[in-house]
């Protein structure tokens, strides 16, 4: 077995409970609850040879993000105005987008702070768009770890749930803050459609686990393992919240579970149409140094 291959270890790499319930592609864990790809990758290369995003032509990343930019413009301005207020308007703030993908974050975070430097950092360094570009100042993956540079906010949308080492990569930009600098997370969490489906309708649970759980997505937290990390990594919850949040239109989220029953498919689009009264799909917090 080589080191980056799949882990062989039966343990839950968060809280390194033995307890996990193994099913389909996934494990969920007993003791801290998250919900795991199974076997989980040692590393970020399977992710890379097979990710969604990897060897993305330019023109399907701009249909991409063409399809999430209007929802996301909305979603990144709630996410600023939640780590950041009116105090700290006339400061040339140096925020960093990591795992930042097309670049808009740079976009919304420039119109509410002009004088900002945003940087943008992200392991697949081609999926800036050259639309966005302008706004971002790019730090090439391969020179992140190398790169000098502090930040006053780190900033990171949907990246939690990719990583494979969540404990690292938090430790790593906990040591790129400024005093008092802060980071954002916004990543999926469990809510109770899955422990609904897993006990009334395993056909519908598998569905959802393949929807929502891959090579990709490689933890869909719960708030327990989320805190574990966080105190393991030096830092300490500041500001957290479960919202309810959704990148791109209903069908998608349909396509990748396989639905296609038509009175699935039309529970599935009322539920999303529905979701912010039904569903707290999101973790959404800040966090500074201990
Ligand atoms: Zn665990």
């Amino acid at each position: 077995m080589s080191d980056t291959g799949p882990s062989t270890d039966a343990r839950c790499k968060i809280c390194q409970s033995a307890d996990l319930e193994i099913f389909e592609h996934t494990a969920r864990c007993r003791g801290c609850e998250v919900l795991l790809y199974w076997p989980y990758p040692k590393s970020d290369d399977a992710m890379m040879a097979e990710g969604e995003t990897k060897a993305w032509p330019v023109v399907n990343a701009l249909e991409w993000y063409s399809e999430s930019s209007f929802l996301n413009h909305q979603n990144f301005t709630q996410m600023l105005r939640f780590v950041a207020d009116e105090s700290e308007r006339g400061r040339p703030l140096d925020v960093l987008d990591f795992g930042g993908g097309g670049g808009q974050f740079a976009l919304v975070c420039k119109s509410h702070f002009p004088e900002a430097n945003v940087y943008i950092s992200d392991i697949f360094d081609d999926s800036l768009l050259d639309e966005w570009r302008a706004m971002n100042t790019q730090i090439p993956f391969a020179e992140f770890a190398e790169d000098e540079t502090k930040f006053d906010l780190i900033f990171l949308n949907d990246v939690f749930e990719h990583v494979s080492d969540p404990k690292g990569v938090l430790k790593q930009l906990a040591d790129k803050l400024k005093p008092n600098g802060r980071i954002f997370i916004d990543t999926p969490k469990q809510f109770w459609l899955y422990p609904a489906t897993k006990f009334t309708s395993k056909s519908l649970y598998t569905k959802i686990l393949r929807g929502t759980v891959s090579i990709y997505h490689l933890q869909i937290w719960s708030r327990r393992a989320f805190e574990i990390v966080v105190s393991e990594s030096g830092l300490s919850v500041k500001k957290y919240q479960e919202t309810s949040e959704y990148t791109m239109p209903a069908s998608f989220y349909l396509r990748n579970m396989g639905i296609t029953n038509p009175v699935v498919r039309l529970a599935g689009s009322l539920f999303y149409r529905n979701a912010k009264y039904l569903a707290k799909n999101k973790i959404m917090c800040v966090l500074s140094k201990k």
